[in-house]
């Protein structure tokens, strides 16, 4: 085998699972959604109880729909009346509506409706796209609220995935109060990872991932 090949063989024996080509996984890992959505399918699994703290257009709730299947329970949360009435669409074309519970509700009350043993919650932060820069933004205060009750009902191995912005006026505030929270969590229950691309701009969507320990 000539040393290329030997290298190209080296590389991909080293891609971790996901990452290999395997036709399942069709997303690359272009941006902090993309990445979520990596951490998400290695962790979620049939029947799990999961949550989206933003359904939005509804993309992260489809996928978690599928994950966890009909015996699985999604709470997914939206303030803006259009933002769930855009999930229900996409789940219904999809005919996964059946494990959604669609609470058009801030997220600052997830405690209300949710119940503890969370495999994983989903926080995609900052506005609708095409909703306009100054409607429904999502803010510090509630974002880190919701993130401190998310955390108590997750279970042991569940995540957080957050998708942080700091692009419009008030992301880098809500990053800040984000990478805050995390920070100031106990590293003998939390592991908290902060991703980000190095080769894009500093304003490039980034990830924060919260794994519970015990
Ligand atoms: N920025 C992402 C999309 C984020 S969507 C992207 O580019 O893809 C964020 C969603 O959070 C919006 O639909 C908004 O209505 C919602 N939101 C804002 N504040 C909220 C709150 N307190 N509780 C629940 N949802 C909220």
């Amino acid at each position: 085998m000539d040393e290329l090949s030997q290298e190209g063989k080296m590389a991909k024996g080293c891609l971790p699972e996901g990452l290999a080509g395997s036709p399942a996984h069709k997303e690359t890992l272009r941006g902090a959604v993309p990445l979520s959505h990596f951490y998400l399918r290695q962790r979620v699994r049939p029947g799990d109880p999961v949550l989206d703290a933003t359904c939005g257009n509804g993309q992260d709730t489809l996928l978690l729909a599928e994950l966890v299947g009909e015996g699985g329970r999604v709470w997914a949360f939206d303030l803006q009346p259009r933002a769930v009435a855009a999930t229900r669409e996409l789940l219904e074309g999809a005919g996964r509506q059946g494990c959604v519970e669609l609470i058009q509700a801030g997220h600052e009350r997830l405690g209300e409706f949710v119940p503890a043993g969370l495999a994983a919650a989903v926080f995609n932060l900052g506005y609708l796209p095409g909703g306009g820069e100054n409607s429904f933004i999502t803010s510090p205060e509630s974002t880190v609220c919701a993130l401190e009750q998310a955390a108590r009902l997750l279970r042991p191995g569940g995540i957080i995935t957050v998708s942080l912005y700091t692009g419009h006026q008030g992301g880098p505030e809500e990053a800040k109060g984000v990478e805050g929270w995390g920070a100031a969590l106990a590293p003998k229950q939390f592991n908290v990872w902060c991703s980000r691309q190095l080769n894009r701009s500093a304003t490039a969507p980034y990830l924060v991932l919260v794994e519970k320990i015990g």
